[in-house]
């Protein structure tokens, strides 16, 4: 590599919106992410994430209410 033209790289935490956390090399500190490789329908075989993911579904839960109680 030639000196002085590239960046520099460091450990960067990559957070997700699951609350997975891993470290890559970046050359920002900090990465958030709303999908990761734990979560991502395409590892998980999981159709949908909305509940993963939504804002709503996530204030339900928190109160204990179900989608159509909310309404
Ligand atoms: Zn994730």
């Amino acid at each position: 590599m030639k000196k002085g033209i590239h960046p520099d790289y460091k450990k960067a935490t990559v957070k997700c919106a699951c609350g997975e956390t891993f470290e890559v090399e970046s050359t920002k500190d900090e990465i958030l992410v709303e999908v990761c490789s734990k979560c991502h329908p395409f590892y998980t075989n999981q159709q949908s994430r909305k509940t993963h993911t939504g804002r709503v579904d996530k204030f339900n839960k928190k109160y204990g209410l179900k989608q159509n109680e909310a309404a």
